[in-house]
């Protein structure tokens, strides 16, 4: 299996980004991320503001995946997602959705055992999810930070993305260039405060390729659901732009008049909010698979 290690690592996911290593549909591989700090933070003594800030959000990559080609789909199913024993979380005044409410800097590191966080005493079963997953964006969408979510994926630091699921994105360049970091061991929806519980990890994937088929935006299978993931300015913006591909979605698959996937989408359809603090903010619209089988809604496209 090959290893792609931690010390190769992007800040901007740019259209013409130059692949680390080169693997074939099909193969297993392991992936060593960084948390978002760049294991800046050890100590929860540490002046945050002292930490070098070009070094945030560190996406292991980019990963060449041969014969995939613009108009083809990148299949990225997260097989496993091994976290290190420490976890680091913080708050910073003027960040996150209370960010004006926040007197003063802290950091706090928590010490993860047989899969539990505490703190404050209170027991925090983990839950292992990638912050920031994405390929190269298109010429039109130009280069973009690794804070940021896009269409080509990026931080949509969305809770959906963990061992067991899988994810779909719109291959844009050759080799599509898959990059990734910024695993959470836990991270509730929303990513209220502006971090997770923040970790290196070592994340194995199986890369596979889908010909001449394509997406406006990232989709996440679970067992139960496909969501569309999308970003936009404000909530508003994020939540128009994933309901209108999931209806389009299931109107394609199904083969009914638009209204009609309107009201199947509004009967079934879940919108859950995934973040809040990014420079964009970030939705799903889960679509049932009991409505739409995610084999159904690919084949429809
Ligand atoms: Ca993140
Ligand atoms: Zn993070």
């Amino acid at each position: 299996m090959k290893v792609i290690s931690g010390d190769k690592v992007i800040y901007k996911f740019s259209p013409d980004m130059k692949a680390v290593e080169s693997i074939s549909p099909g193969d297993v591989i392991k992936v060593e991320t960084n948390d978002c700090f760049y294991q800046q933070i050890t100590s929860e003594d540490q002046v945050l503001t002292e930490i070098d800030y070009d070094r945030l959000n560190p996406a292991t990559g980019p990963i060449y995946v041969e014969g995939a080609e613009p108009g083809d789909l990148l299949k990225v199913k997260i097989v496993s997602i091994d976290v290190k024993d420490k976890g680091v979380a913080a708050v910073v005044p003027n960040e996150g959705a209370l960010g004006d409410q926040v007197t003063k800097p802290i950091i706090r590191v928590l010490s993860i055992e047989d899969n539990n966080a505490i703190f404050h005493g209170v027991n925090l079963p983990i839950k292992p999810m990638i912050g920031v997953i994405g390929v190269a964006p298109s010429e039109e969408d130009g280069p973009r930070a690794t804070d940021s979510p896009w269409k080509h994926g990026g931080n949509m630091d969305t809770t959906d993305i963990r061992a067991g699921s899988t994810l779909y994105f719109p291959v844009n360049q050759k080799g599509a260039l898959l990059a990734l970091g910024d695993c959470h061991a836990i991270m509730g929806d929303g990513e209220i405060c502006f971090t997770g519980l923040e970790v290196p990890a070592e994340v194995t994937l199986e890369i596979d390729l889908i010909k001449d088929k394509t997406i406006k935006w990232p989709l996440v299978e679970t067992d139960e659901y496909t969501m569309v993931i999308s970003s936009g300015d404000n909530l508003d913006e994020a939540v128009y732009e994933a309901t209108s591909q999931a209806v389009n979605h299931i109107k394609d698959s199904l083969d009914i008049e638009w209204e009609d996937a309107y009201i199947l989408a509004s009967l079934t359809v879940d919108l859950k909010i995934s973040q809040v603090v990014d420079p964009k903010m970030t939705v799903r619209a889960a679509i049932p698979k009991h409505v739409v089988s995610t084999e159904k809604l690919l084949e429809s496209l």
